[in-house]
């Protein structure tokens, strides 16, 4: 595994100092941080949005065969054009 800082490698088991990782840790922190806080925005709003579009889609259902495992598989019912099941569709309302 390596280690970048300032578009510098640096490879993990050499002899990195303390100091060094722990600046890495705090940055890497920071960045999960970051990511997550934007995950959860767009999570929520993608959440709102299909709500929307549960009730605002003209449906185009399709039914399909989804693979569960190499023996099972499973009937799903989702729209052509918003691609929200009908599962989804039908909780929402
Ligand atoms: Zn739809």
């Amino acid at each position: 595994m390596y280690l970048k800082k300032n578009n510098y490698s640096y490879k993990m088991d050499s002899n990195l100092s303390t100091e060094f990782l722990i600046s890495i840790k705090e940055e890497y922190d920071r960045e999960i941080n970051t990511l997550n806080n934007i995950i959860s925005i767009k999570q929520d709003r993608l959440d709102e949005i299909n709500d929307i579009l549960a009730a605002q889609c003209n449906h185009d259902w399709q039914t399909d065969y989804v693979d569960v495992d190499v023996e099972r598989s499973e009937i799903i019912k989702y729209c052509k054009k918003c691609n929200l099941t009908y599962n989804t569709v039908c909780l929402a309302a």
